[in-house]
């Protein structure tokens, strides 16, 4: 891969960090003890113990947005492995076999750790 084209990449990955990062400060909050640094906000959860349906109700959403916390930390953290791969001059080689990573995988997902056959475990 030639540098405008890693150049090209890692715009393009530190657009997704910045997107991650923003959805993940809209419903969660930075926790240093979280698993990847990040969970589900808790400061909405101020609700009338007494009212047991809104007592689930916040719980459910605080599910739901564990679920989705979970998943955008997940994205962010091979985003960052990403970076760091430019960084490292390992951008863009499949982690299994060494070889180049396919242009158009890397534009359909620019964190592939993996070439197209060795996408699938
Ligand atoms: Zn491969």
């Amino acid at each position: 891969m030639n540098t405008k084209d890693t150049q090209n990449f890692k715009e393009k990955l530190l657009a997704e960090k910045t997107e991650l990062e923003g959805e993940l400060a809209s419903i969660g909050q930075k926790n240093p003890s979280a698993k990847n640094g990040w969970e589900a906000a808790t400061q909405d959860m101020e609700v009338d113990k007494a009212d047991e349906n809104a007592v689930a109700d916040k719980l459910e959403e605080y599910e739901g947005n564990s679920n989705i916390v979970s998943k955008l930390d997940d994205q962010l953290t091979e985003v960052n492995d990403a970076l760091e791969r430019i960084t490292a001059g390992t951008y863009g080689i499949c982690e299994k076999c060494g070889q180049p990573i396919e242009k158009e995988r890397l534009e359909a997902n620019s964190s592939a750790r993996t070439s197209i056959k060795h996408a699938h475990k």
